[in-house]
């Protein structure tokens, strides 16, 4: 099987690394006034300039910062309620062309046990993650000639077909490398949700020495991954850093830039953003002496001010991150995160002693979903197993929550007490079920009367019956 041809004749990158320095050089030490003046604006509903961003990054002040939190909460409850959407990775291959510095699955690491699912796999995978209550899944692969177009097509026609009891698939995503467009054309005909590829440090320098060959080792090639996407009719993308390569200040301001230039180039944002913080990984000298390590609370910084600069785009968090901190950003307005999640080649079907050895770095949440539900209930979020704009073709839904007024109301917390209460009987443990309705019930306590209610509680009564995939 080829690989893609790369051509990255005429591309330029669109990351301006010396205005990037010059502007979190330039907004040191920002006033008071200008701080809020900035929070105010993101409240209002507007991205970001740069500039701002600096600004924000530049906040230091014990009490600014906790102004900033405080502003990202504020959005997070005034826009997009108390929804979290749940996922489930799925490694369907860990065979890898790249030696990327930071991950197990690099060429030369001779320790990693290389592992590629039959179809056969696959489907177990997919049972079993189905049985646990999964709905929404992404589907990651390494970079391969055996994981082109035509395989990724594949793989995710049969996680759409595989049905077990109630359970089923609804909505599949992707992590895989940049494809050419005649690819992404391909992968977007299984049905696709998100295809996401993330840039891992938009500071070429570093990016050159953390990708020392194979197909990743171009920069422009993977800068511009996401503009062949959108070419090819994709409109629903991913864009990520994995952060403690360079400073996470750069690599947010890289973020922001992304997404600016999605913005101009093709009228829409990113439908959403990771910041994955690097992990342990298996023989990786990096990961022991991770050059740029961002701390807690850093990390949580960065994730507030980036809910205020791109305030209409979902934001991913994974198990790579503790539960601690995991609780802490949520309320910062991350809108999506994985759950029970297992990281090894195959590993969700078998108990296989040596998963560590086929997995890409460690996990730090180990939680199952049942328990991450029952937590999460607890603190008085809805989680939410939601495809319904997916599959009702409204694409883009985070940017709807976001600019439709009453949107959330009308449609987001329906179909997340609906997809919550197709957990609670097909799959919740007795302790979570009781968390599930007492959360249930609060949310149906707040709704006003009338007919929207009204319907809901007949679609409520439907579920309870038996019925299932009942959506707005
Ligand atoms: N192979 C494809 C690629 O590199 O784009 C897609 C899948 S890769 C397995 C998914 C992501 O995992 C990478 O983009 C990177 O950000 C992240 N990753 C790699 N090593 C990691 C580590 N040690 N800790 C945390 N995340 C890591
Ligand atoms: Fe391969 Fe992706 Fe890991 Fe790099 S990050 S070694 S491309 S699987």
């Amino acid at each position: 099987m080829p690989l893609p041809k790369i051509n990255t004749d005429g591309l330029k990158s669109f990351i301006p690394a010396e205005k990037i320095e010059s502007l979190l050089e330039k907004t040191t030490s920002p006033d008071k006034e200008r701080v809020r003046e900035i929070i105010a604006k993101s409240l209002s509903k507007q991205r970001l300039e740069p500039e701002e961003m600096a600004v924000l990054i530049n906040t230091t002040d014990p009490d600014l910062v906790e102004e900033i939190k405080q502003g990202a909460r504020d959005l997070k409850t005034n826009v997009y309620g108390n929804r979290i959407v749940l996922f489930a990775p799925l490694y369907i291959g860990n065979d890898c062309v790249n030696d990327c510095t930071y991950c197990g699955f690099r060429k030369s690491n001779t320790e990693t046990l290389r592992k590629t699912l039959t179809m056969d796999e696959l489907g177990a995978e997919i049972e079993a993650l189905e049985d646990r209550g999964h709905k929404r899944l992404i589907l990651v692969y390494g970079e391969h000639p055996k994981y082109d177009a035509q395989f990724i097509h594949d793989t995710v026609e049969k996680a759409y077909s595989v049905r077990k009891g109630n359970g089923e698939i609804r909505r599949v995503n992707i992590n895989a490398a940049p494809l050419d467009e005649d690819g992404y054309r391909l992968v977007k005909e299984a049905g696709i949700g998100t295809y996401q590829v993330f840039m891992e440090t938009y500071h070429e320098p570093t990016y050159k020495a953390v990708h020392p060959t194979g197909l990743k080792s171009d920069y422009l090639w993977r800068l511009h991954g996401l503009d062949r996407a959108f070419r090819a009719g994709i409109d629903d993308i991913g864009i990520g850093a994995l952060l403690g390569l360079y400073d996470w200040k750069f690599e947010v301001m890289g973020l922001l830039y992304h997404t600016i230039h999605f913005e101009e180039t093709f009228g829409v944002g990113p439908h959403t953003i990771s910041f994955p913080r690097i992990e342990p990984a298996l023989g990786s000298d990096l990961t022991k002496h991770i050059p740029y390590e961002v701390s807690d609370e850093d990390f949580s910084r960065l994730v507030a001010i980036l809910r205020l600069a791109v305030p209409y785009t979902g934001l991913i968090l994974t198990c790579r991150e503790s539960v601690r901190i995991r609780n802490e950003v949520i309320a910062f307005g991350v809108s999506q995160i994985d759950a029970g999640s297992d990281i090894g080649v195959g590993a969700y079907a078998t108990s296989d002693p040596e998963s560590a050895k086929k997995s890409q770095f460690v996990l730090a949440d180990g939680r199952s979903l049942d328990q991450v539900i029952g937590e999460l209930a607890d603190a008085g979020y809805v989680p939410s197993f939601c495809t319904a704009c997916y599959r009702a073709g409204r694409t883009g839904e985070h940017f709807m929550e976001f600019a439709i007024p009453g949107f959330v109301k009308r449609y987001c917390t329906p179909n997340a007490i609906l997809t919550l209460l197709e957990f609670l009987h097909d799959y919740s443990s007795p302790e979570t079920k009781i968390k599930i309705l007492r959360q249930i019930e609060s949310e149906l306590k707040a709704m006003p009367e009338g007919e929207a209610k009204d319907s809901l509680l007949k679609k409520i009564d439907a579920v309870n019956n038996g019925e299932r995939d009942l959506y707005y």
